[in-house]
């Protein structure tokens, strides 16, 4: 198959401009990671690849199932080894994203045995800084534990996310299949990163149902990335809009993976009917066969704007004051049909 199932339908293609300003909040950058990059890098640290052609990687990354999914995350994190890597890595996501009106991301990476931390949180955070500087795009960072990963390890992960708070890290994640492992092995982690400053943003209600929403919001999360099957229990919905938790949202993962059959059928619609706010990503651009652009087409096509996705984007940004402000700017220039009120509600939501 071919990456043409859902989102590069030409009838979507005009619903979102290019140059509309664009945020995005749940992107691993392991899975941003294009055939040639790929490539590059494996040459550099001597990994051997099951094709040394950018075509032959490419037909490697064309997504079959999940398992298949797997194997290339593994394939492509194994190439990954130094400082270096990372920040090639974030720089050139930035540079697509920009391309596509990103102005904020919110980057994912996740830490890799044998890989000392400090190569790896350098390397991202390094990254961001070369990315504002090169393409005007603010970008933060999350590192994201792993449902099943060892708990000392989580913990000290959450310590060096700490360490790095004042380099562009905002936040700590937690991923993975919801059922492999409770969210409460990790309590220990989060609360090592709240203590630090850092908010909590975990996966949730994807593979798993609204029951699996319900046990992190008891760990106070910023926001949920998917929390999509929330909709299925209107108790979890509710608390969701009362808290003010934006869901990050990732339409094209969720049909690629299977937790939705359609486009048509995606929980979206339902979800902003219900008054959650909800932002628009890739998840793994690289590997879903997307990209932002599309990924705000197809919310377009599912009857939820580019101003709406930047709306959310601007209340579930972890910004400081001055990226929110300006952030705000951008987006009162050029969504003037977003009336003020919902900036000013947006912004007083976020701040509780
Ligand atoms: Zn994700």
């Amino acid at each position: 198959m071919g990456n043409s199932i859902i989102a590069d339908d030409p009838a979507t293609r005009t619903l979102c401009p290019v140059k509309a300003p664009k945020i995005e909040l749940h992107v691993h950058l392991e899975g941003t990671i294009r055939p040639a990059t790929l490539l590059a890098i494996a040459r550099r640290n001597g990994v051997a690849l099951p094709a040394d052609t950018v075509e032959g990687l490419a037909k490697l990354y064309e997504f079959t199932d999940f398992a298949h999914f797997i194997d290339v995350w593994k394939l492509t994190t194994g190439c990954l080894r130094t400082a270096e890597d990372f920040r090639q890595v974030v720089v050139e996501y930035a540079a697509e994203a920009a391309g596509f009106g990103a102005v904020y991301l919110e980057g994912i990476f996740s830490g890799q045995a044998g890989v000392p931390w400090p190569e790896l949180f350098t390397g991202y955070t390094d990254g961001a800084v070369e990315a504002y500087e090169r393409y005007g795009v603010t970008v933060r960072l999350t590192p994201d534990l792993y449902r099943t990963q060892d708990v000392e390890w989580a913990e000290e992960c959450a310590r060096w996310a700490v360490r790095y708070a004042d380099r562009g890290v905002v936040g700590l994640g937690l991923g993975g299949l919801e059922a492999a492992a409770p969210a409460a092995r990790y309590a220990r982690a989060f609360a090592i990163a709240r203590d630090g400053g850092l908010a909590i943003v975990p996966h949730a209600g994807e593979a798993a149902g609204p029951e699996s929403v319900r046990e992190v919001l008891a760990y106070e999360p910023a926001r949920i990335r998917h929390g999509i099957r929330a909709v299925e229990d209107p108790a979890v919905l509710a608390e969701i809009v009362d808290r003010g938790i934006v869901l990050d949202v990732c339409p094209t993962s969720n049909v690629r993976t299977r937790v939705v059959d359609s486009l048509p059928a995606h929980p979206l619609p339902a979800l902003r009917a219900a008054g959650v706010r909800c932002t628009v990503n890739t998840d793994d651009p690289a590997m879903f066969g997307t990209d932002l652009r599309r990924e705000y087409e197809v919310a377009a096509s599912l009857g939820v704007s580019a101003a709406d996705a930047y709306v959310a984007g601007v209340a579930g940004a972890l910004c400081d004051e001055d990226t929110r402000a300006r952030l705000v700017e951008i987006g009162r220039q050029h969504y003037p049909e977003v009336p003020d009120r919902d900036w000013d509600a947006n912004f007083r939501a976020f701040h509780g």
